[in-house]
């Protein structure tokens, strides 16, 4: 479905993604781990088209996405800092999505309450944005970067601000949802936890380039560096 190739992006002339070669195929769930600063939103923003390459090739069904704007590619994203619309209320943030407008009124509204549940807000619809908490504001985000069910949904640190108890149920409730829903989902996460809970495949990046691509559990027990070894460890 999805694939990079020799994907670059340089900042003031230094890399920060570096020749990224990665295959994500229909239905996968991959998580990205990595230090910050590693390049794991760039190459988010990357694929949804947000940031143009300075070299290589992002290609969607084998079709190269060069010069195809952001809202033509049909990808979803959920940033990591949400960019909600603070002075609209839940609903209507939630059903922003340009996808969203082509359904109808109805089912418009049952997906709204379908998703609200499902993130732990049921209830929260007529709430403004603006006055919820940032972890109530992360769980709203999710359920409009769900809402429009993009074939490949990109999620930044979904549940960074969330609890524990809160995160480890929806782990498993996104799961079986993506199953659902054939959902091809590239997903940024720091926390080791739920990347090997949620993944099929783990992505770990250094330096702007893929450090190691493996099954969680390849990853885990036969890292391929040091560096790799040593995040594992010292994260979390
Ligand atoms: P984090 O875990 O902190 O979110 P990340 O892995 O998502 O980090 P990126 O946001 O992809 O990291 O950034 C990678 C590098 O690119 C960083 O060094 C960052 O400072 C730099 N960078 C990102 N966006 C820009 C920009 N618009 N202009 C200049 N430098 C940028
Ligand atoms: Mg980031």
């Amino acid at each position: 479905l999805l694939r990079l190739e020799d994907a670059t992006v340089r900042f003031d002339g230094r890399p920060v993604l570096d020749a990224v070669e990665l295959e994500v195929a229909e239905h996968e769930i991959v998580c990205v781990l990595g230090p910050s600063g590693s390049g794991k939103s760039t190459l988010l923003r990357v694929v949804s088209g947000l940031q143009p390459l300075d070299g290589g090739r992002v290609l969607l069904d084998g079709k190269d996405q060069g010069g195809v704007p952001a809202h033509k590619r049909g990808v979803g994203l959920m940033f990591q800092d949400h960019q909600l619309f603070p002075q609209r209320d839940v609903a209507g943030n939630v059903a922003f999505g340009p996808r969203m407008h082509g359904a109808a009124k109805d089912e418009r509204a049952v997906r709204v309450r379908e998703l609200l549940e499902l993130v732990g807000l049921p209830g929260a619809a007529r709430r403004r944005v603006g006055e919820l908490s940032g972890g109530e504001q992360q769980r709203v985000a999710l359920a409009r970067a769900l809402a429009p069910r993009p074939r490949l949904l990109m999620l930044d640190e979904p549940l960074g601000q969330l609890d524990r108890s809160l995160r480890e149920r929806l782990v498993v409730e996104l799961r079986e949802l993506f199953g659902e829903l054939g959902t091809t989902v590239l997903a940024v996460t720091h926390d080791q936890g739920e990347a090997f809970a949620l993944a099929d495949r783990v992505v770990v990046m250094r330096d702007g380039r893929i450090a190691q691509s493996g099954t969680p559990l390849e990853v885990w027990q036969r890292p391929v560096d040091e560096f790799v070894a040593r995040f594992l460890g010292f994260d979390n």
